[in-house]
């Protein structure tokens, strides 16, 4: 079958991978003039799959009232609202109760877990390295009220099989040394052995390369998507700036902008742009730098090593699709990876980022067909988008070929959102 795949990121580049080891042919195409250059380019560098929870939950309304008023809050909304924001934000609510957070953790989990065997795999199959380590997460916390509440995550971790381990403070630093020359700043932590971290920039390009000479993927780059053509219930073509492009079946992986091409076909997508920064800051002293990923509870801030750098990334701010890189977002993310690695790195030499997260509503990503035939989703992958985008792309690949897929694929279709 000839497949046509719409958007290079991380998410798009799996799924070639996945669909040309199943035997199509497969073309992927985007906008920009290399793989990665949006969203999948500068985030934290987690690959958390332990990590995995709805940003919807029990509790988070509360704390979005309190961070309204906090300089270094983890969530900024700006204070025009426009309809769009104001419909997730109602969506959101309705998923932060138990019952709707159980079945959402439970689903990023099936595909996170996924991903995991999936990532594990690849790099075996591909050879590719992209600065990875596989040495775990540690969740840091700065609070008895922060490790009291992370029973109730323990609790699912244990249930999904997650290896965990809960850590008082001064055992923090057998797992990141350079937190030993900060005594007396976090009372403990939540370390994720299995966890690993990486540059998903360099993945999806090192991918994207191995796609193309090992598995004869063709990559057309500066092509911009404008509209889908339909005919007899079927996509007859893709129409963009360089003519008609067609194929057997298309593939929408175009991460916060994947809504605008399918409402022509009546498909309805509550994928929100949620933007974040990150900071990529070159390594000065690799004893006072982190040796894998940690995630600040209190900020919000994950801050991953790479070989020579360390990524520091977060803040959630809902602000349409605009990318103003704004000082005081920056001012946050560099404030707290200088008071938790004070000597790992020079912030004032760092390389200051930002992307829209494509978030759902239910924080999960959809993935499977849709009423049109031949078209389908991988898109929504919102937070993890990278933990996940090789359970997805595997998952999609199978769906697609009519094979038994490898995890169960209920719930996680756009179908979800019509019940
Ligand atoms: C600050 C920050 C930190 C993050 N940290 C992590 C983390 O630590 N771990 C993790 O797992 N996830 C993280 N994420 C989330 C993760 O980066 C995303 O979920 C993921 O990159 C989404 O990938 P994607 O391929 O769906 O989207 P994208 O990477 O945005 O890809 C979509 C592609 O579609 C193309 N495109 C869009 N419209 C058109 C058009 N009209 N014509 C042609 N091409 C088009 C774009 O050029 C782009 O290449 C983070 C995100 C942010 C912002």
């Amino acid at each position: 079958m000839k497949v046509l795949i719409l958007g290079s990121g991380v998410v798009g580049v799996t799924s070639a991978y996945y669909l040309a080891r199943q035997g199509h042919e497969v073309t992927v195409v985007d906008r920009q003039p290399s793989p990665a250059l949006e969203t999948s380019y500068g985030n934290a560098g987690q690959v958390s799959f332990g990590f995995s929870s709805p940003w919807a939950a029990p509790g988070i309304p509360q704390k979005a009232v309190k961070w309204m008023f906090q300089e270094h809050a983890p969530l900024k909304i700006q204070p025009k609202m426009d309809p769009t924001m104001a419909r997730f934000m109602m969506q959101m609510l309705g998923n932060c109760n138990p019952e709707r957070y159980a079945v959402n953790k439970e689903r990023m989990v099936r595909v996170a877990e996924h991903s995991r065997a999936c990532i594990n795999a690849l790099r075996e199959e591909t050879g590719i390295r992209y600065e990875d380590r596989q040495r775990g997460l540690l969740q840091l916390f700065r609070s008895e009220a922060q490790v009291e509440a992370v029973g109730k995550d323990m609790k699912v971790l244990e249930q999904c099989g997650v290896r965990h381990r809960l850590l008082g403070g001064d055992e923090l630093a057998a797992v990141e040394p350079a937190l030993a020359r900060v005594p007396g700043k976090f009372v403990g932590g939540l370390h994720l052995p299995d966890d690993q971290t990486g540059d998903c920039y360099l993945f999806a390009n090192r991918l994207a390369d191995h796609c193309r000479e090992r598995l004869g993927v063709e990559f057309r780059f500066n092509v911009e998507i404008q509209r889908l053509k339909r005919s007899a219930g079927r996509i007859e073509s893709v129409v963009t700036n360089v003519g008609e492009l067609t194929a057997d079946a298309y593939v929408v992986c175009l991460g916060s902008y994947s809504p605008f091409l399918v409402k022509d076909m009546d498909i309805r997508l509550p994928i929100y742009p949620v933007k974040g920064y990150s900071l990529t800051v070159p390594v000065t002293d690799d004893g006072g730098a982190p040796q894998s990923t940690v995630m600040d509870e209190s900020f919000k801030v994950a801050i991953s090593r790479f070989d020579d750098r360390i990524r520091v990334g977060g803040t959630a701010e809902l602000a349409s699709y605009n990318l103003d890189l704004l000082e005081r977002r920056r001012a946050t993310i560099s404030m707290v990876v200088s008071d938790i690695f004070p000597e790992g790195g020079d912030v004032a030499k760092a390389e200051f980022w930002t992307g829209l997260r494509p978030m759902t509503p239910d924080s999960t990503p959809i993935i499977g067909a849709t009423r049109v035939d031949n078209l389908w989703l991988n898109t929504g992958h919102g937070t993890l988008g990278w933990t996940m985008s090789c359970g997805s792309g595997q998952l999609l690949a199978d769906l697609m070929s009519g094979r038994g897929p490898a995890i169960d694929p209920s719930g996680l279709d756009v179908s979800r959102y019509a019940a």
